[in-house]
């Protein structure tokens, strides 16, 4: 079991849902207990868009906090039923594996500080020319900030909605690849890739910490049933055409947000071709 080492990040958002498949899987009421909350999303989303405020309902963590929530030590050394059957939670995956990814865009999450009356428990996105900006409060005049495409600065200075909120940007925490990836194969005999093996999602769509659990829980049942006698090409066929629809309505999610929202026109053809090209390859 090595660890792969990643930068964990200092600030996800767990929508209600996402708390809610957490909770009945790890059969754990508490777990999302005395952490911030986001009730309030303000949007300004398109060239000029005013912004909206929406009504939101989310929990803001580390994912360090997550692990030490998710895994106290007991659990974790409990075995299940011996298998011949390996979950892939990281790389390195069989050498037979491609992974294909949509984009290149990074993200950097930055700790800044809020000003005096900023609208508590809430978080704001904005689309600009170059990029988005993702603002999140963790606190009393707290808070991250997400910039996704061209780097923070320049992002927060063409910015109307979110930098007005700031008043002070500390230095960032990290960059992240934040485009959509697919592992491909996504299992085989014996094996199945799983959370960021394999997939990860654009943050505008976030969401990947559920998905993350539901492949799980998805991977749990298709080896169950091929221990109990189902043909394994029937089984692993099951999980990928499952995984991959996911992953379909994730770039569908995501082109519907691009095109009008942001980018220069290159970045929207750049993405609409590769979503294409993936689609072509699929039906081959
Ligand atoms: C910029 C950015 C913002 C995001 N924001 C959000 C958000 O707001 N909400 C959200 O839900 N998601 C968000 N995500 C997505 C989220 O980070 C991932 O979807 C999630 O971390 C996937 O979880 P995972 O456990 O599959 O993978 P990872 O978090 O990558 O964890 C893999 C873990 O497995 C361990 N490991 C590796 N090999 C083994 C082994 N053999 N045995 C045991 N352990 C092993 C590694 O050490 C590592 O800790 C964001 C992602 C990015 C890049």
């Amino acid at each position: 079991m090595q660890p792969v080492g990643r930068t964990p990040l200092p600030a996800i958002l767990l929508s209600e849902a996402a708390q809610q498949l957490i909770c009945s899987v790890f059969e754990r009421s508490d777990l999302f207990r005395g952490l911030p909350a986001i009730r309030t999303r303000i949007v300004a989303w398109g060239p000029d868009a005013a912004p909206v405020a929406l009504a939101h309902s989310a929990v803001v963590l580390s994912e360090r906090e997550l692990l030490v929530r998710l895994a106290p030590p007991e659990v974790c050394d409990q075995a299940g039923e011996p298998t011949r059957w390996t979950i892939h939670t990281s790389s390195p995956l069989p050498a037979s594996v491609e992974s294909l990814r949509f984009g290149g865009r990074e993200a950097s999450v930055v700790p800044v500080e809020l000003k005096t009356g900023a609208e508590p428990e809430a978080c704001w996105i904005e689309s600009l020319e170059r990029g988005w900006l993702f603002l999140i409060t963790c606190g009393v005049g707290q808070g991250w900030l997400l910039a996704v495409g061209d780097d923070a600065e320049e992002l927060v200075r063409a910015s109307r909605l979110v930098a007005p909120q700031i008043t002070h940007r500390g230095a960032a925490a990290g960059r992240f690849p934040a485009t959509p990836r697919i592992s491909t194969p996504l299992a085989g005999d014996g094996w199945l890739a799983c959370g960021s093996a394999a997939m990860a999602f654009d943050p505008l769509c976030g969401d990947g910490t559920a998905h993350a659990v539901r492949e799980a829980v998805l991977a749990c049942a298709v080896i169950g049933a091929a221990d109990e006698g189902e043909a394994v090409d029937r089984v692993v066929a099951h999980y990928q055409a499952r995984l991959t629809a996911g992953f379909k309505r994730h770039l569908e999610h995501c082109l519907a947000y691009y095109r009008p929202g942001t980018q220069t026109s290159g970045g929207a053809r750049n993405w609409t071709r590769s979503v294409r090209e993936w689609r072509h390859a699929e039906r081959r």
